[in-house]
């Protein structure tokens, strides 16, 4: 056996990217220990939840039409709340994205007259229509509505401003404050969940009925805690990233108090029905098991994204965060420099995918977002960013976002792959 060989003569990776690949993960093993250790706290969660709820067979059979009395989707909703630690959970495969589930809270909460703040500047891309920042008039934005939105910036060394958040709450009457955990495609640090908990306390201490909302996306399972357990009212994410387990063929999630959960419902279905309806169709097995496969596989994305901050590090490219940060999300910013090389390391992360490894990704217009975007998946759930992914909008100064790797091994040749790009547009 042997693994250069078969990489050089079957697979075109060359000695000198090998060796380079090499050297930074006898780097990055320091750091997976880490990552190896909140698997097994978070995997031991998942697995308690499953026993105290004794899932069964009897949890993954279907149900279609009106969907009464669906025990396997009931049950999953508690075996969520049980996990986040919150009253109430709504777990279905039929919320299209994680943007769809944002919007749902966002709707289910917020009232004409109400006031909405994003507490860390400007929320991810896809929001902005959502809310009416960007976007044409008579889409039934939150804005078309009625609902008025304001935002405190982060500082401009990217820290959050804590005095910002304390007047804007003095001086307005605040709804709900959204609060998102991951950077998204921003150059700074993703919040962890105890400076989450030390902004809900601000908010709470100064306005207690303000309703806090986090955006989980890409952050579930890589800390011990959730924002939940900092004092989060409503927490929200997609089931193609982290909280799917790559399982998931679609969905989302929202969990928390039960008022705003039942809210939430009702926005989902219609005033009355709410969550207790809607059929599973033959999907619970699936949402389970992706549950159960979850912990883990945010490990392996943990471990792929610690290897990429080694490898770029190495080359000299400036990572965010860098390899020895303590994470909580799964991205992996690297500052590429040139809108050629964030197009070759697309590439090379595409050409290392198990799914259209043939393909090439070339910018786009992508719907909800602003710049043009390039978006390497090769991945089993279209889209699905849990699985080894690259996208960057084409724009200054030129960072690309990695995410997912669902088998640490496989990743590696993504990353490989993408090097050996970035190496020869170097020369
Ligand atoms: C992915 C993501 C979203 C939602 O995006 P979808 O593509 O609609 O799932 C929202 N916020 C953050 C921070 C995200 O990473």
């Amino acid at each position: 056996m042997n693994i250069e060989n078969m990489l050089n003569d079957e697979m075109g990776i060359s000695p000198k990217v090998y060796e380079i690949v090499k050297n930074a993960e006898k780097r990055a093993v320091e750091y997976f220990k880490t990552a190896e250790e909140v698997a097994e706290y978070n995997q031991l969660k998942v697995l308690n939840a499953f026993r105290k709820f004794r899932i069964s067979y009897s949890h993954f059979g279907e149900t279609s039409g009106y969907g009464y009395d669906d025990l396997g989707r009931d049950t999953l909703d508690e075996v969520f709340a049980d996990i986040f630690h919150t009253e109430s959970a709504m777990v279905r495969h039929n919320i299209v994205s994680g943007t769809q589930a944002i919007a749902l809270c966002l709707y289910a909460v917020l009232r004409p007259g109400d006031t909405l703040v994003s507490l860390v500047g400007s929320p991810y891309d896809t929001m902005e229509e959502v809310i009416g920042i960007r976007g044409e008039e008579g889409t039934g934005s939150l804005k078309d509505f009625g609902v008025n939105y304001d935002q405190v910036n982060l500082l401009p060394d990217g820290a959050v401003d804590y005095d910002g958040i304390s007047s804007m709450l003095k001086n307005k009457k605040v709804k709900a404050v959204l609060i998102q955990r991951s950077k998204g495609y921003d150059w700074r640090k993703s919040l962890n969940v105890a400076e989450i908990g030390r902004i809900i306390e601000t908010v709470k201490g100064i306005s207690p009925e303000t309703v806090c909302i986090v955006d989980n996306c890409y952050g579930e399972f890589v800390e011990t805690v959730e924002p939940t357990d900092v004092g989060a009212d409503l927490v929200v994410g997609s089931l193609i990233k982290n909280a799917g387990g790559s399982l998931a063929q679609s969905g989302g999630y929202i969990a928390g108090k039960e008022k705003y959960v039942e809210l939430v419902g009702y926005r989902f279905t219609a005033p009355g029905l709410g969550k207790h309806v809607g059929a599973s169709l033959g999907f619970n097995k699936s949402l389970y098991q992706g549950l159960f496969m979850a912990p883990h596989i945010v490990c392996q994305s943990i471990k792929t994204a610690i290897l990429s901050a080694c490898v770029f590090e190495d080359l000299g490219y400036d990572v965010c965060p860098k390899s020895d940060e303590i994470r909580t999300d799964i991205i992996q910013a690297i500052r590429l420099g040139t809108p050629e090389k964030v197009i070759k390391f697309c590439q090379g992360i595409q050409s290392g995918s198990p799914v259209d490894s043939h393909v090439s990704p070339v910018p786009w217009a992508m719907p909800g977002y602003e710049d043009e975007v390039i978006m390497a998946a090769g991945a089993f759930v279209q889209g699905a960013s849990i699985e080894l992914s690259a996208d960057a909008p084409i724009c200054e100064p030129y960072n690309v976002y990695m995410q997912g790797g669902i088998v640490y091994e496989a990743s590696k040749l993504g990353i490989m792959e993408a090097a050996q790009r970035i190496i020869k547009e170097d020369k």
